[in-house]
């Protein structure tokens, strides 16, 4: 059986500090899920603890005044018979690898994707003048960090975006080069890794963008997650309004270029909220 598109645990409403728009609300989320058909939805606004002191004491503007306080604005989150919505995360690490989420906070989120490609946030999680070469250092360092850390839930952590142009954002080829410099091998441990852990790994590719050359290189660390047994599930990261309204066909292209089954769809657990 063809995997079903009835979910998207990746969300963000205007609580975001990138996500401005006035639409992009719980309510008008949930209406947009329940039109589409969509059984569950996951609240992933981007989030640092309050109690995480950053390594050089500076946080990225996505991530300043993103802590509990101002994410749990969205309580209480709008429920239907068709559609159930959880409030979790996006997270972070900074330089050091670490994560910005303390072990108490985490059992209030029900779900946590942590983003190992935000590649862009010079001073927070990039050194400035960074080559592509050390870039595809810094992208397996990010990931093993992930997959190593103590603080992650199994069965209710998924990997963000892992192939966004953020990687290295200043040139549109630059993350192709950046991702063909990981060794396939390199890919094969790391997602072995995430089918032990039980993390989810999650279905992000912006498919219109891409040419079908440049879609090989994008699709290869998905295959190799696929080989390795990992289950999928879809994210859209949808700031804005519009940006849910493109989400269902780019869902139906990502699980068409993957051929990907039911079976291999992540269930989350949601832990105890
Ligand atoms: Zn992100
Ligand atoms: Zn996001």
């Amino acid at each position: 059986m063809r995997f079903v598109i009835d979910h998207d645990y990746h969300l963000h409403s205007n609580l975001s500090p990138c996500a401005q728009d006035p639409l992009q609300t719980p309510e008008n989320m949930l209406k947009w899920a329940e039109r589409n058909g969509l059984k569950e939805i996951c609240l992933t606004d981007h989030f640092w603890d309050e109690d995480v002191k950053p390594l050089n004491g500076y946080l990225s503007g996505t991530y300043r005044n993103n802590g509990y306080a101002q994410n749990s604005k969205a309580f209480p989150l709008p429920q239907s018979e068709k559609t159930a919505f959880h409030f979790g995360c996006e997270g972070e690490m900074d330089f050091a690898f670490r994560i910005g989420i303390t072990s108490a906070r985490m059992k209030d989120m029900a779900f946590v994707i942590i983003p190992t490609t935000h590649m862009h946030m010079r001073r927070m999680t990039v050194p400035e003048g960074i080559t592509l070469e050390q870039r595809a250092v810094l992208f397996t360092h990010r990931f093993n960090a992930l997959l190593n850390s103590p603080i992650l839930p199994a069965g209710r952590t998924g990997i963000a975006h892992l192939v966004c142009s953020l990687i290295a954002p200043e040139h549109w080829e630059d993350h192709l080069r950046v991702l063909e410099m990981v060794p396939d091998s390199v890919l094969y441990h790391q997602f072995r890794r995430a089918k032990e852990r039980n993390f989810g790994v999650e279905l992000n590719i912006e498919m219109k963008k891409y040419s079908s050359e440049e879609l090989q290189t994008v699709l290869r660390p998905f295959l190799i997650a696929k080989e390795c047994g990992c289950k999928f599930y879809l994210g859209s990261d949808a700031h804005t309004h519009a940006e849910l309204d493109r989400a269902m066909e780019n869902f139906h292209r990502m699980v068409g270029a993957l051929d990907l089954s039911e079976d291999q769809k992540y269930h989350p657990s949601f832990g105890e909220v």
